[in-house]
């Protein structure tokens, strides 16, 4: 016996997700908030962890850090929380609740790519619906893939990753009407949008809304969570691991989002340099940015690959794009950093176009 003849066909003809080495870059490839946390926090926090008693178990329902959650995410009582070792995890739980045989997982294309490689791996079939040339949701394409396919599950990042915008509403609210299945609106990159579909729960009972802690500023402490009807969560929930959000994470989270001020203040400087990034990349002559919603920018540029690995070679790691996707050709995506971050990417970038 040996691998071929054992692991599914569909899992070894995947790829890894490849995560690369980034000690000594400017790191702006994976979203991440550049930010530190200030001091007082930081040691607060420090005396957190020493006072947790990590030879226990944590709380497995985690009910002190879904109360906060409650708070300053504005969740109503009406809605249940279920909390997954980072957004990840929850939408490896949907697949595995979902996984008949022959069920259908549908996204649009290009978007997350966790989406349909967490289809393959619980044996679903993944159906992606290409989205308009300017990754706008092409609204007829997706309303009949979903009348023909009638998919268990629908994925919509709502700013989408990697082109950075929102989709239009209104149509999104048809996709929510026309769908069989549960509809998991992806609010990853909420904090920078400042839209959301949660306060449309009550309309749309197969309306799930995801959220992360990781854009926010705590991609280090894997924490999302999952927004719903208690119907939904409670089916969902059963599939969740014990003790899946870990001791640490639970105390630290909990006392984070408590200055949830730090956290909007940074997201705010993240705005205000997302829009001087990208007029600074429309200035550059033959680059391409996407208008975005999100904290990073989609720029297609002449030549990706050399591009690309000039940046690297000046220190600078982004995330190229061009063969992710056939509608992604030319495409890189940067991670808006600090001021000075974004001084130097584009200073190199100016040098290897
Ligand atoms: N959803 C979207 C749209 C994302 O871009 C990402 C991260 N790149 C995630 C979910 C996963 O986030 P995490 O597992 O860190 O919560």
């Amino acid at each position: 016996m040996n691998p071929d003849q054992l692991i599914r066909d569909e899992i070894r003809a995947l790829t890894p997700y490849h995560v690369p080495e980034a000690t000594g870059y400017v790191k702006l490839d994976a979203m991440e908030n550049p930010y530190p946390l200030p001091e007082a926090l930081r040691a607060e926090i420090a005396q957190l962890v020493a006072h947790t008693d990590i030879n226990r178990y944590p709380d497995a329902e985690a009910v002190r850090l879904k109360a906060r959650l409650r708070q300053t995410m504005g969740i109503g009582p009406e809605w249940d929380i279920l909390l997954g070792n980072g957004s990840d995890e929850l939408i490896q739980i949907l697949a595995f609740a979902v996984a008949r045989p022959g069920a259908i997982v549908l996204g649009l294309e290009p978007s997350f790519v966790m989406y349909r490689m967490i289809a393959t791996f619980a044996g679903l079939r993944y159906v992606g619906v290409p989205l308009k040339p300017d990754f706008r949701l092409d609204r007829e394409a997706t309303l009949a893939a979903i009348r023909t396919h009638q998919p268990a599950l629908v994925f919509i990042a709502y700013p989408n990753n990697p082109t950075g915008n929102l989709f239009d509403e209104a149509t999104l609210l048809e996709i929510l009407a026309a769908a069989p299945g549960l509809v998991v609106v992806d609010e990853a990159y909420h904090v920078f949008a400042r839209k959301s579909v949660l306060p449309r729960l009550a309309d749309y009972p197969n309306l799930l809304v995801m959220r992360t802690l990781s854009k926010l500023g705590l991609a280090g402490l894997r924490l999302g969570f999952l927004v719903g009807a208690r119907a939904w969560l409670a089916e969902l929930g059963k599939l969740r691991l014990p003790y899946n959000v870990n001791a640490l994470t639970q105390v630290v989270a909990e006392r984070v989002l408590g200055a949830m001020a730090v956290l909007e203040e940074q997201a705010a400087c993240i705005r205000e340099a997302r829009g001087e990034l990208f007029r600074a990349l429309k200035a550059l002559p033959g680059v391409e940015p996407y208008p975005s919603d999100a904290n990073f920018i989609l720029f297609r540029v002449p030549d990706a690959e050399r591009t690309f690995e000039g940046l690297k070679r000046q220190g600078i790691l982004i995330k190229n794009l061009n063969r992710a996707h056939p509608m992604l050709a030319g495409c890189l995506r940067v991670t808006v950093g600090t001021p000075e971050e974004n001084g130097r990417f584009l200073h190199s970038l100016a040098t290897c176009l």
